[in-house]
């Protein structure tokens, strides 16, 4: 099977670009319908093979279909000028001579394909890691799916948050809210949703969208 790696211009842009979420941002961030993906590996690491990549990738694929997000209809064939959103997986790995360990790092980068103006890159870089050869593929498998946990939420989240700029009022139409920092939901109403500051509310629609999201309803307000 031929090998996922492209080099492309985005990882060079999203380098020098500030890690600031679309959320925080403040950017009007719309849905994302259709995403590409792109893992960029290293191909000669004798302990990680192919067959390794090639699950990495279903895994992430399946993710992003679970997160109501369509792949192209060709995952992997490579467009000019794709006319897809984009997310980019960058992973280095280099092995430790003679101690038996590896050092890994991996970055996720993304790239919305609409007009200059509303074009957000969107980075997530996790710390340089050292681990064990033998425990390698399940710290980097770990590593990167969380990356891409990350980035989902972000998508889900983000159409609901960035809907004015008044920041102080964004989840005034929402019926749910929970918090960033909180596996639990509210309704809007709720005593503990009052105490959630406005920088880390995330609001939902509906009930099914907020369990999507891992949370689970609030035993007080019942949502
Ligand atoms: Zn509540």
């Amino acid at each position: 099977m031929k090998k996922r790696i492209y080099l492309t211009a985005i990882a060079a842009i999203a380098a020098v670009v500030l890690n600031i979420s679309p959320v925080l941002a403040g950017q009007v961030f719309h849905p994302v319908e259709t995403l590409e993906l792109k893992i960029i590996y290293p191909e000669n690491i004798s302990d990680i093979n192919e067959t390794f990549w090639q699950d990495i990738t279903k895994k992430i694929e399946e993710k992003i279909t679970a997160a109501s997000i369509k792949l192209p209809p060709k995952p992997g064939v490579k467009h000019k000028q794709s006319s897809y959103d984009r997310l980019t997986v960058h992973v280095d790995i280099l092995k430790i001579k003679d101690q038996g360990k590896m050092v890994f790092h991996s970055a996720a980068f993304f790239s919305k394909k609409m007009a200059v103006q509303r074009i957000i890159l969107w980075k997530n870089q996790a710390p340089l890691k050292i681990t064990e050869t033998k425990t390698a593929r399940t710290e980097i498998e770990k590593t990167i799916l969380s990356q891409v946990d990350s980035f989902l939420k972000v998508c889900i989240a983000g159409p609901a948050v960035i809907t004015t700029k008044n920041t102080t009022d964004t989840t005034a139409k929402a019926k749910f809210v929970s918090s960033k920092n909180s596996k639990v939901f509210h309704k809007i109403d709720c005593s503990s949703t009052k105490r959630i500051k406005s920088a880390n509310k995330i609001p939902y629609n509906s009930r099914t969208q907020a369990i999507e999201d891992g949370k689970r309803p609030c035993k007080r307000c019942k949502p």
